[in-house]
């Protein structure tokens, strides 16, 4: 099965986030044969909720759909490195793979940061590759950023 990414559908999940006002992040949850099975970006304005990032809400919406509370053999595509909350959840839920964007510096916690699965109190660890698409998704973050400065 040769690889297809899921980012342009992430990085429009981010698109439309910063449409809302919100922090542009975006993120999608495939099963093993590349099926589309939840999409997201954040919400925490929209809900009044610190925990309603991309990654969380694609993963509640993901596990809902299949009425199961992990998600073996899925994979997660987000267009920024995940938070310390979203590395624990995606370890939670047993993500496959984790695909990610643009690094974040200032509150990652997978390649830097806390680094939630370099520990041993981590349970499981998905497979990790980062900067995929990070120019276009960091682009989306700068502006947004850049916006509400003026
Ligand atoms: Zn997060």
């Amino acid at each position: 099965m040769t690889f297809a990414s899921h980012m342009d559908i992430a990085l429009a999940e981010a698109q439309a986030a910063a449409q809302r006002g919100e922090v542009p992040v975006g993120a999608v949850v495939t099963s093993s044969d590349g099926t589309v099975i939840a999409q997201a970006g954040n919400r925490t304005r929209e809900l009044n909720d610190p925990t309603a990032h991309a990654e969380i809400l694609a993963i509640r919406e993901a596990c809902a759909a299949l009425g199961q509370e992990r998600l073996p053999d899925h994979d997660l595509y987000v267009t920024l490195e995940p938070c310390p909350m979203c590395a624990a959840a995606i370890s939670f839920a047993r993500i496959r793979r984790l695909y990610y964007g643009a690094a974040d510096p200032k509150s990652g916690g997978v390649a830097q940061g806390a680094r939630v699965f370099s520990h041993a109190q981590c349970h499981h660890m998905p497979e990790i590759y980062d900067g995929l698409s990070a120019e276009p998704a960091s682009e989306l973050l700068r502006k947004f950023f850049a916006g509400r400065r003026t």
